[in-house]
Formats: C-alpha cells, structure tokens, sequence
C-alpha cells in the first residue's frame, strides 16, 4: 500500500462555484482496482456538506439566471461542454480507466458517449416549439402548454460508468433550466468531479452545478430526502433504489431509478446456420457477457440458447472466454479491467460458489487468475466465468451478479425461449440471435424488457429511451422522454374576453 500521507488531497465538493473540503474535514482514498493503491484522497462529505449544496442549487435556481436563459443560449453552452470533453478525451479516458478499471480505450468511448449525451439534448431544446397550442374551443381562449424546469435535482450514479451515467441525467437537466447537485459513487467520483470544473469554463453560472462526494448512506440519503430538492434521479442497485424511492416520499419529490438487470441473451438455432453467423453469435455472447468484466447494468450474463445447438455454442465460448486477456486497464493488449473492488469479487465469487453447489458445470473461468506483469498482486482480477447446465431457480440466474459470469439455459420451443427471459423480477434488456426476420420481431414483441437488441448486443442510441421494465427502475434516460423527466408541464389559459360566469345569482 502506498503511504496516504504522499497523497495529495483534493478538494472534490463544489458549492456555489467554489471547491471545499468536506466541512468535517474527512477523507477517502480512492483505489486503483488493478493494485489497489490509493491514488487521489478525495472529501468525505456528509449531511452538512449536502444541505449547504442544496442550499446552494436552491438559491440559484430561485434567483438566478439560468432558468430564464433562453433555450439557445443553454443549447450552446452545452455544446461547448462538449467541446470540452473531446479536448480533455485522453486524460478523462485514462482517468475513467483508474478510477472504475476499465481499459483505456472503453474510457475513450465513454468519453465521446458522454460528449454525444450534451450535444444530442442541446439539438433537442434547442429544435423544440415553445409550446402546445390547444383547441379550446373559442376564439376569445388561447390555451397553451408549456414545459418548464422542474427545480432543484438530486443526481445520484454508480461507479460502473461514472461520467456516463452523469451525463445521461445532468446533460438533460441543464438542457431543461434545472440547477443540481450530483453525488457519484464514492469509489469513482473523480470524472465527475471533473466535469464540474468544464461546465464553469464552459460558462455555466456559479451555484448551477454543484457536487458532494461521500457515501450513499449519508450524501445519498439527505439528497433523497431533502425537502428544497424536487427530483430525485438515481442510477444503481435496486435495494439503494428503493431505500431512495422511499426516503423521498414523505416530501413527494419526483423519483426516476435506473436499477439494475438479468438479461437474456436468446439464441436460436438459425442464427449459427453457417460458420460465419456462429462465429457472429458467439463472438457478440462473449462481448454481451464480459465487457468491462461483466459490471453493465445491461450485461447479457443469462444465455439462453437453443438446446440443438448448445454444446457446441458453449464450446467455442468458454474457448475464447479463457482467452481474454486480463490486466491493468492502462496496459497495451489488455482486453478487460479487474473488478471494480474486493467487495465486488467477494460478491461475484459467493455466487459462482453457490451456482456449482447447485449443480452448474463450470466450463471456463471460476477463480482468480495468477498474477502477472500485466495484473499486479492485489488488483481485484476475476477470470470470465463460464457456468453450463444451469436452469431459473438458481441464485446465479435469478439475481444480478454484476461481474464476469454467464449462465447457461436451453429451449426447445419458441413460447420456451420466451418464458425463460420473461422469467425475471428485472426488465432493462434483452436480445433475440435470428436468421428468422418474422420470428425475430415476434420475440421482440413479446419481451418485457426496455431495450431488445435483434442479431445485436449493447449498442444504444441517445435519441432512443433507455430504462427497464418491472424492478429495472421507473422513468427513462435519454431520448425526449429523458429530458421530459426534468421538467414540470403547464397549462396557461388565457380569457381574451372575460365576463362574469353568474353561477351564483346573488
Ligand atoms: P449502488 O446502489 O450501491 O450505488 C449507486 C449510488 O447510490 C452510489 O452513488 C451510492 O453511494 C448511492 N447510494 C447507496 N445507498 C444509498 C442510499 N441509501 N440513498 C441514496 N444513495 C445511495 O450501486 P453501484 O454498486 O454503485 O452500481 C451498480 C448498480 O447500478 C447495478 O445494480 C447496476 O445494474 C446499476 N446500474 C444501472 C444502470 C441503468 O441504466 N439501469 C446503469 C448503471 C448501473
């Protein structure tokens, strides 16, 4: 471990344009998940620290400008945002890279994504009429509805895809007139904590953006609950999403949960008909499954495939699942990032333990890998899990693990296949592997999930929603109903010519 005392520590609570400790004084080491050294000591904020960042977005939303700034001047400070973020790629990617431990070049992409979140919702403010005119009826009545922001915003994301997952809610925030606060997981607040300081270059009045960096049980807990806040947008786990959506209830704030999923990867049999579509199918299973070691909300960790053609499917893909090669995010060739910490590889580990005690046939993966130069003792390493023969009671299916593991499950009918991936408490996303075009959109149909992928895996599009079904969360990123969640709907209904109504006679 290295001495904490080296580390400098960074002022990472940003109040009404200026940066602080936390008003404890505490702080946290940030990890690199490759080693686990500490390589930045951020502030541990607190209830105190929060309520002054509320206080502070409060303030700038009643009194200041930004909610009142014309629509194009918000769209082109977006724009310049992302500007800034294509500027600052290499050194965001490779930050993104040490803090969540990913590699390098999947820090990049998130980059360009997050630029791609603020310059698609500064089109869309920017592209909208003013308001709906509605038919009222009358020449003497003009009825409009109009959308204006909805106030103060409670931002609360996880550490799989740090500045991703901020964007997706402060790009649509902003777009809209809100001021926020954010508070990024603790273990990866530092692209964040980056992005706050592009969004005042880029001219963005001070108190609009504001961010508290600290645990969920103490930062997240008040933002949820405070009453001067009027959304609360949380992306994570489901029992955190809960314990929000009810400690925001009391004071009726508007909730959005991005939670988390299981998510069925079906495969028939015609989709591997010729060797250059299996190559397709199981090369696009590999990447549902294993890309940044599994830790993706939408991960498609649940393969479900037809039985005619499974020994050989799950051959080639614990074949090429022992191949990734595992290291250091930074190092050149490596193909996947540790765990995100140990916490995370004890929880993966605990349900590969408990699939293969009920009874899963592990073909590739189950265990630590040996240390390497590329993966230094001590980083949170897992190798990519293959677990065959498994059905829907168990744990491993049920439950979202989060990391390097696939489970396996057959059909025989088309209803079989369907029932399978219907079979889960989530509903983020799915995918359907066909050489069928009239099958593909039937399945497609039939799911229950937020995103369905036909001969596809992954790719998302920021003009399309994305959110998820059932225990997947409540409400929708991106997309216009993204920006709609920011907003509060008005009517204004104007008399031209107003005369008494004499329901009362007296
Ligand atoms: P988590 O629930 O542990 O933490 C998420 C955030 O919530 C963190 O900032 C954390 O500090 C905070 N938090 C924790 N307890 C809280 C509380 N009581 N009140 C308020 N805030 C609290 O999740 P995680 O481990 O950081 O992220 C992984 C989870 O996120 C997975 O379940 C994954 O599926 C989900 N996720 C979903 C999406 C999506 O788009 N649906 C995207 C990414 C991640």
């Amino acid at each position: 471990m290295a001495d904490t005392a080296e580390l400098q520590a960074r002022k990472t609570i940003h109040v009404d344009g200026e940066w602080r400790e936390a008003a404890s004084g505490a702080t946290r080491e940030i990890l690199d998940p490759a080693d686990a050294r500490p390589f930045v000591l951020v502030a541990e904020g607190d209830e105190k620290d929060t309520d002054l960042a509320i206080e502070a977005a409060r303030r700038a939303f009643d009194q200041g400008d930004w909610p009142h700034t014309p629509v194009a001047e918000r769209a082109a400070l977006l724009r310049r945002v992302a500007d800034l973020l294509v500027r600052d790629r290499e050194e965001l990617g490779l930050l993104e890279s040490r803090d969540a431990g990913k590699t390098v070049e999947e820090g990049r992409v998130d980059i360009d994504c997050v630029a791609d979140a603020f310059r698609y919702f500064a089109d869309l403010v920017a592209g909208e009429a003013p308001g709906r005119v509605v038919d009222a009826g009358s020449p003497e009545i003009h009825s409009v509805v109009v959308h204006e922001p909805i106030g103060v915003c409670a931002l609360i994301t996880p550490w799989n895809y740090p500045l991703l997952q901020a964007s997706w809610k402060i790009a649509p925030a902003l777009a809209a007139g809100n001021t926020f606060v954010v508070k990024p997981s603790e273990i990866t607040p530092m692209t964040t904590v980056a992005l706050i300081d592009l969004l005042a270059e880029a001219g963005l009045p001070a108190g609009v953006a504001n961010i508290v960096t600290g645990p969920g049980h103490t930062v997240g807990a008040r933002l949820a609950e405070h009453p001067d806040v009027d959304l609360v947008s949380f992306t994570g786990g489901l029992v955190s999403g809960t314990k929000v959506a009810q400690a925001a209830a009391p004071s009726v704030k508007k909730v959005a949960l991005e939670l988390g999923g299981k998510n069925p990867n079906v495969v028939f049999a015609d989709a591997c008909a010729t060797d250059e579509a299996f190559d397709t199918a199981v090369d696009q299973a590999l990447n549902a499954a294993f890309i940044h070691s599994g830790q993706v909300c939408s991960a498609g960790g649940r393969l479900i495939v037809e039985e005619s053609v499974r020994d050989r499917f799950v051959a080639e893909l614990a074949r090429r699942a022992g191949r990734i090669r595992l290291g250091r995010g930074t190092e050149d060739g490596v193909e996947c990032g540790p765990l995100v910490s140990e916490q995370q590889r004890a929880k993966v580990e605990a349900y590969v333990d408990s699939a293969l005690k009920e009874g899963a046939v592990l073909r590739s993966g189950g265990k630590r890998p040996e240390p390497s130069p590329q993966r230094p003792e001590g980083g949170y390493f897992y190798e990519p899990t293959v677990l065959d023969r498994c059905h829907r009671e168990m744990k491993v299916v049920r439950e979202e693990v989060f990391g390097p593991v696939l489970t396996v499950e057959t059909f025989r009918t088309e209803d079989e296949a369907v029932a399978l991936a219907n079979d889960t408490e989530y509903g983020l996303a799915g995918a359907v592997w066909t050489a069928d075009a009239g099958r593909a959109r039937r399945v497609a149909g039939r799911l229950r999930h937020g995103t369905i992928w036909i001969n596809d895996f992954h790719p998302y599009l920021p003009q399309a929603e994305w959110g998820g079904f059932g225990k997947s969360g409540v409400g929708r990123e991106l997309g216009p109903a993204g920006l709609a969640e920011y907003r509060e709907t008005k009517h204004i209904y104007q008399n031209l010519a107003p005369k008494p109504v004499r329901w009362f006679a007296g």
